[in-house]
């Protein structure tokens, strides 16, 4: 914790009246340790700098959040995958410095399941058109909010619907995110993803990173609308997130979907450990 060092698990580090609890108001990153470190450890930094921005939240400057990370990865086994949450929030009801800190756990053994196996997902309505939310200009748009009222909701329905997860789909019938993962696709050798900056969804660092490298594939990478139809005619249709990494997608609703054969050079590019 920023200002106390290492705490440990189970005790406690936020006030009662943090806002982050009474209101969700706060900012997270989620990363992927590896070999001990933090993958793209300055690109979360970078996200969330920006989020603090657009709800006008003072982070404690960049070398304080370094600081922290370094403190609680120290003694972390370099062999063993790690889920790295930085945590920001308004602090106390009352005013006073934003409470900050970060969680450290083993990778779930679910998340390295659905790397290996892949996933069933289903296709949810989110009610509102695929550009909405960017034309708002009060409404911060695409930040890791602490507030996943909406996410976990949708959780619960992929729960109760038996699937692993699900796909939001605009109001106009276009594929947006999942609730902790963005989609991509391959269209004959174009590596695809949704355009974060006009729909306002998560603009993922797993994705950008995988659309970046895309070329060492020896394909092209590209920002599109897409329908869940055209999703399912893809030649590849995957979640990315930072623990989960890459899980190809079995099922979108009724289709089965066929495993693409980019999906282990897809792995090995993004270099997760498959179990
Ligand atoms: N979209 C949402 C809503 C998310 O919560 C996440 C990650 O948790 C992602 C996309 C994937 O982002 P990243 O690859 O940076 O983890």
């Amino acid at each position: 914790m920023l200002g106390r060092g290492l705490v440990p698990a189970g005790e406690p580090v936020l006030r009662g009246d943090d806002l982050g609890v009474l209101r969700g108001d706060g900012l997270f990153e989620t990363m992927h340790l590896r070999g001990g470190r933090p993958w793209l450890r300055d690109e979360h930094l970078a996200r969330m700098a920006r989020a603090a921005a657009a709800v006008e939240l003072t982070l404690p400057p960049a070398e304080a959040l370094v600081e922290l990370l370094d403190t609680i990865c120290a003694d972390w086994p370099a062999e063993v995958e790690g889920a790295l949450r930085l945590v920001c929030t308004r602090g106390p009801e009352d005013g006073g410095p934003p409470t900050v800190y970060a969680t450290l756990a083993e990778v779930p053994a679910a998340a390295k399941a659905a790397r290996r196996d892949g996933i069933s997902v289903a296709t949810l309505p989110l009610g509102v058109p695929a550009v909405a939310r960017t034309g708002l200009d009060w409404l911060p748009a695409g930040i890791k909010s602490t507030s996943y009222a909406v996410s976990t909701a949708a959780r619960r329905w992929a729960r109760r619907a038996g699937v692993d997860d699900v796909l939001w789909v605009s109001s106009d019938g276009y594929a947006l995110e999942g609730p902790t993962a963005n989609v991509v696709w391959l269209a004959g050798d174009t590596l695809c993803t949704v355009p974060a900056a006009d729909t306002g969804i998560l603009p993922g660092t797993t994705a950008a990173w995988l659309l970046a490298h895309a070329h060492q594939l020896g394909l092209a990478a590209a920002e599109r609308l897409a329908t869940p139809a055209e999703l399912a005619a893809a030649d590849g249709v995957w979640f990315t997130s930072s623990v989960r990494g890459l899980t190809r997608l079995r099922t979108l609703d009724d289709t089965d979907l066929p495993d693409s054969p980019l999906t282990p050079h897809l792995h090995t590019l993004l270099s997760f450990p498959l179990p």
